[in-house]
């Protein structure tokens, strides 16, 4: 089969083609083929070697040997076509055969003489394939060539559409080594538009691939069942490209086979090199890149120039310009390193490594910079390249870690503490370095240590301890032990050891540091503060007294056993116990005001405080309170002392109760006449009605009058039986209020009669007090009654003397904001300055045995004392002048 035969498609598209033989010699020709054709143009006989190549027809016609686009040139008879060039193209068994030719007349017929023109249209249309081919292949490289890299994908995806639709290919992927990896990958790929085609992957491309090579197209599985084929891209040292091909329906056509490797060629030359080109561009771009961040950049020594060329960043980082003499770079060098680099320069050019690290002349802060540099020996030239890098950083780094270093060694050496080193050995722990601060602690040097067992130093009853922390260092890596070590001159010291163990990278011991911290004196002082506590507690535990600790809000936070008996608990039961719960709620009320008047100035208060402890009737403790404050004055805790005054209370009581009685006794006489009194005017008017009765003159005006006059001294007279009772009941447990004004009635109406009686003026001008006092009303009472009494005898004595004597007595009040008081005074001469003093002692009297008890007056200053108020006496220039004092209780 000719070249021309597979050329089919193009032939319409070719000019007639001049025919290479001449009308005459036709006949003789006995190449080609001859069709001997009746009038109508059926075939008779077929001659000629062209004839084996036709396909069978279906009939004799003509038109049945050939293809249906030459039917038209046959239309009509042969007589028709008679005078034409015929370009005929048959069904030949091996596709078509085309043909030119003529039709001749002859006696018995028609011949059809015709050529195989297949290899000349072919050669034609090679001629013209090349011609395209050429300029696409110029078009295609210089395209590649020339794009700027940003578009090389862009550019490589055309110019692929280009090659492939040229060579007629389905689709197309270009294929590229990938020598990182060392596989083959698919770099870009074009496909017809509705065409499919699946790409191997890329491991099986690699495997396909791997070791092939080849300077032709090869028919491919790749694509299989698709035809497909590789075209091999060649350089240097084999295969650089694949290009992986869908083969068209007609398989591997000349134009692939032939055009397709320049063209291929063309294409990926061009794309080798320019993504080499662009992959260093990145290159070059990332070490720029780098240089910049690392604050490095090369440099390049010209011996022969004495000249230097610097990279752009790193001229710019040393403010230089990129070329620049020796001696310019040489000034940029601090003058202490100048000489050393410049004498290194000369070694490197005789072989040497040049490695050196150098500060910049004058730039604050300083500058450190690394200088690398070698001789790079070319195959014409040595060129001395280097670089130089900015490690100010890790300079100053590590100037700061030599200063702190050495701080940290000063630290040491001054430390008041013993910092050790034991190094590992085979199981033990050998002292290798100690701080300078042994010498002064224990006296010992790292040799001593070293020689003798450290242990034998540690107290004989401290060394199971000792052992048992070198145990315990070696399993868990660190510990923290005291045990007493004993210094050169035979003192044993309190050591706090502190100790961590360090490994390497395997886990194994390396080194145990440490650090002993002399705690003898701290020791010491809480061994005495530990002893000092346990005596306190004692006391405090042992005491009689009722110790306890409790919140502002009257919570116990701890009670001794004193005060866990009184409330019949146990110590552990005491703590949230709250002491208002025995308190009424008056006395609470009053117990809390008085803790709210603690200061930090003034943190402490007594006070008397009763309360109703369980299966009692009453007890009553004198109670003394201390405040705990925070920093900011807040009160946080109180500490409590308290005393039980039960018994003396109750003995005071019956002290005042008996001088009540007393005082009553001794008001016998002047009661009797009190109610002497209403009696005896009683009678008077009895004796008088009846003697008008008598007379028969009772006028009914008469008689009510006297009535009445009876029925008031009737309630005189009860009056003060009354008042008598009440004043010689006990008092009450609680205070109240009152206005003392109520006393000072009572004691009118039980004393004045018997005053009157006694000839003793009493003096009361009218009281206009409004406020009130907290306490016993009859007790003020009482209190009162000893006064009056106490001045009547003495004005009673002093009458003996002396007849004309008009004794008076004189009762005032008065009042500021704060305190009330009432005055007792009379005119009796008063009390000799000497015995100012002992009035107010019990027993102390100046009256004869029998007459007086010497009780009145210190009972009557012990109630005023526990009403919060002071009695107080002073002589006036008549006679005595006593004061009772008393604070006025406020309703809040
Ligand atoms: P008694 O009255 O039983 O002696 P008191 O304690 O009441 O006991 O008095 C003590 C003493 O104080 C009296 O004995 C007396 O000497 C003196 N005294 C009290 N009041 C007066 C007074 N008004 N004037 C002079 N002396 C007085």
């Amino acid at each position: 089969m000719s070249a021309g035969d597979k050329l089919f498609g193009r032939w319409r598209a070719q000019p007639a083609v001049a025919l290479p033989v001449p009308l005459e010699v036709a006949a003789q020709v006995t190449s080609g083929l001859q069709v001997l054709l009746d009038g109508q143009g059926q075939v008779l006989r077929l001659s000629g070697p062209l004839r084996h190549q036709l396909a069978t027809p279906a009939d004799r016609r003509l038109a049945s040997y050939l293809q249906p686009d030459s039917r038209l040139v046959i239309e009509g008879e042969p007589a028709d076509w008679q005078g034409q060039t015929l370009d005929l193209q048959f069904k030949g068994t091996q596709g078509t055969v085309h043909t030119r030719g003529w039709v001749q007349h002859q006696a018995d017929g028609w011949v059809l003489q015709v050529f195989d023109v297949g290899d000349l249209l072919a050669e034609r249309g090679q001629q013209q394939d090349r011609g395209q081919s050429q300029r696409l292949l110029a078009e295609v490289s210089e395209r590649l060539r020339l794009c700027s890299l940003e578009r090389l994908d862009e550019v490589i995806a055309e110019q692929m559409h280009s090659v492939a639709t040229y060579l007629r290919l389905p689709s197309a992927a270009l294929l590229l080594p990938d020598h990182e990896r060392a596989q083959w990958r698919l770099h870009a790929d074009w496909l017809r538009p509705g065409e499919l085609t699946l790409w191997p992957a890329e491991a099986r491309l690699s495997r396909s691939l791997r070791g092939l090579d080849s300077h032709t197209v090869l028919e491919t599985e790749l694509l299989a069942p698709a035809h497909a084929c590789l075209m091999p891209y060649r350089e240097n040292h084999g295969v650089a490209a694949w290009l992986l091909c869908a083969l068209p329906s007609d398989g591997l056509s000349p134009l692939i086979r032939e055009q397709g490797p320049k063209l291929f060629a063309a294409l990926a030359g061009p794309v080798l090199a320019r993504l080499a080109e662009r992959d260093h561009r990145h290159e070059l771009e990332r070490l720029e890149t780098l240089q910049g961040l690392m604050g490095t950049g090369w440099w390049e020594f010209f011996p022969e120039r004495d000249a230097l060329q610097l990279a752009p960043g790193l001229a710019e980082a040393l403010e230089a310009p990129q070329q620049l003499a020796l001696q310019d770079w040489l000034a940029l060098i601090h003058p202490a390193d100048r000489s050393e680099l410049q004498s290194r320069l000369r070694d490197v050019q005789r072989g040497h490594e040049l490695m050196l690290s150098v500060r910049l002349h004058n730039v604050e802060p300083p500058a450190w910079f690394r200088i690398q540099g070698r001789v790079l020996e070319g195959d014409r030239i040595r060129r001395v390249v280097g670089m130089m890098l900015d490690i100010s950083d890790i300079k100053n780094q590590q100037q700061q870690a030599a200063a702190a270093h050495k701080r940290l060694d000063n630290v040491i050496a001054s430390s008041p503490a013993v910092i050790y080193v034991q190094r590992y050995a085979e199981g033990a722990l050998q002292p290798s370095f100690f701080s300078d601060s042994l010498r002064p602690l224990l006296g010992w040097t790292l040799e001593d240590c070293q020689e003798g067992e450290l242990a034998q130093w540690v107290h004989p009853d401290d060394r199971d301890g000792y052992f048992q922390r070198t145990r315990q260092l070696l399993r868990e890596g660190a510990v923290r032990s005291r045990y007493r070590m004993r210094d050169r001159q035979g003192n044993y010291h309190w050591l706090l050891d502190e100790a961590r163990l360090l490994r390497d990278d395997l886990g194994m011991p390396v080194e145990a540091v440490g650090l002993w911290l002399d705690i003898t004196e701290a020791t010491v002082a809480s061994e005495r503060v530990r002893q000092s506590e346990e005596r306190y507690r004692i006391l405090v535990e042992d005491s009689p007294a009722m110790i306890c600790r409790y919140r502002p809000d009257l919570t116990l936070t701890f009670g001794n056993q004193p005060l866990a008996r009184y409330l019949e608990c146990s110590t552990e039961q005491l703590p949230g116990i709250n002491l208002g719960n025995w308190l009424s709620s008056e006395q609470r009320e009053a117990f809390l005001q008085r803790l709210a008047g603690l200061t930090p100035q003034a943190p402490v208060s007594s006070a008397e405080i009763s309360l109703q402890l369980p299966g009692r009737e009453h007890a009553w403790w004198v109670w003394s309170d201390r405040g705990v404050f925070d920093e900011r004055g807040q009160l946080i805790e109180v500490q409590a002392v308290g005393r039980d005054n039960t018994e003396v209370r109750r003995t005071q009581q019956q002290l005042t109760q008996s001088a009540k009685m007393a005082t009553l006794g001794e008001m016998a006489t002047g009661l009797a006449h009190e109610i002497n009194q209403p009696l005896n005017v009683m009678r008077m008017a009895i004796v008088n009605v009846l003697k008008r009765l008598s007379n028969g003159d009772v006028q009914i005006d008469y008689l009510q009058d006297k009535l009445n006059r009876i029925d008031a001294q009737v309630q005189r007279a009860a009056r003060v039986v009354d008042h008598m009772r009440v004043f010689g009941r006990r008092s009450e447990i609680e205070m109240q209020l009152f206005n003392p004004k109520q006393a000072v009635e009572g004691t009118l109406s039980l004393l004045s009669e018997g005053m009157k009686g006694k000839g003793v003026q009493l003096r009361v001008p009218e009281i206009a007090l409004e406020v009130e006092v907290r306490g016993h009303v009859d007790q003020l009472e009482q209190v009162l009654i000893n006064l009056m009494v106490n001045a009547r005898d003495a004005l009673l004595s002093k009458r003996e003397g002396n007849r004309d004597f008009e004794p008076w007595i004189e009762t005032t009040a008065e009042a500021d904001d704060e305190r009330v008081r009432l005055y007792v005074q009379d005119n009796g001469g008063g009390i000799p300055p000497r015995l100012l003093e002992k009035i107010f002692e019990p027993f102390f009297t100046t009256k004869p045995v029998g007459v007086g008890t010497g009780l009145g007056l210190s009972v009557s200053y012990g109630i005023i004392e526990n009403m919060g108020g002071r009695l107080s006496v002073s002589n006036t220039e008549e006679g005595a002048r006593f004061c009772i004092e008393l604070p006025i209780a406020r309703a809040d």
